[in-house]
């Protein structure tokens, strides 16, 4: 099988600062892959290489049989669009919307009716304990609350893929530890497959397989059966 995302020797620059120097990283659909390292190693540039939001100077970025490195913006949109979620590490939470509204929001940019769209993000707040939070705005909710919101939004399109960066990056290790567990849970009951960066070897240990990112070059620490996929629990 053919793994649903593959960086090969993906190269890229900001101007003179070398981030990416020969990058390859191959995703497994289902699995929760950590993508480790320390600061400034090039993580971040490469997960938006992987999610289309970044165009590497050279290599190639695979994903699903499609080349995205050759893809124009239009069509790298919309693979974000329909095919992706984000979590970043502080949440971004619209501050004028509702927690539910927030959670809608990539529904309603598709085009999905305000009820209908409202009607698939509510239950998303029993699920990740936020009961009560729905009207809430995100001045009026703790880091560890406004995050789960961020999950949700990041979840709530059923995306073939979650792109997590440092999704715990602004939490305490106990709230961070609880959004983790939400954020795999979640993923795996959906059969989305997550690609996470983190520094920390805690938040990695959630993850099926690791890889790290040294100096611009990525190398994958593990490999073996892939959880979701041997417990036959990722959608086709
Ligand atoms: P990490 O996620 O591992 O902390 P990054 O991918 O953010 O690393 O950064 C890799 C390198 O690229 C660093 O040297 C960083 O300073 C540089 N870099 C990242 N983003 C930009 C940018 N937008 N403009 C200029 N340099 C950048």
């Amino acid at each position: 099988m053919s793994p649903l995302i593959e960086a090969r020797s993906v190269e890229l620059a900001f101007g003179e600062t070398p981030a990416l120097r020969g990058a390859d990283l191959s995703v497994e659909a289902g699995e929760v892959l950590a993508v480790m390292g320390p600061s400034g190693s090039g993580k971040s540039t490469l997960l938006h290489c992987l999610a289309g939001i970044l165009v590497p100077d050279a290599g190639e970025v695979h994903f699903d049989g499609q080349r995205m490195d050759t893809m124009n913006e239009a069509r790298r949109s919309a693979l974000r669009r329909d095919r992706f979620g984000f979590v970043f590490q502080f949440g971004q939470l619209v501050p004028e919307l509702t927690a539910e509204e927030n959670v809608a929001l990539p529904l309603l940019l598709n085009g999905v009716r305000r009820a209908a769209a409202l009607a698939e993000a509510r239950p998303w707040f029993a699920r990740l304990g936020l009961d009560g939070m729905e009207r809430r705005r995100s001045g009026e909710l703790s880091g560890g609350q406004a995050q789960r919101v961020a999950l949700a939004r990041g979840l709530v399109t059923r995306p073939q893929v979650l792109f997590a960066d440092e999704p715990t990056g602004a939490l305490d290790s106990l709230t961070g530890e609880q959004v983790m567990e939400l954020m795999v849970d979640a993923a795996r009951s959906q059969g989305t497959t997550v690609v996470l960066v983190t520094h920390e070897a805690r938040v990695a240990a959630y993850a099926d397989r690791e890889a790290v990112v040294r100096d611009g070059r990525a190398r994958t620490l593990s490999s073996g059966p892939v959880p979701g996929v041997a417990a036959g629990r990722v959608a086709s």
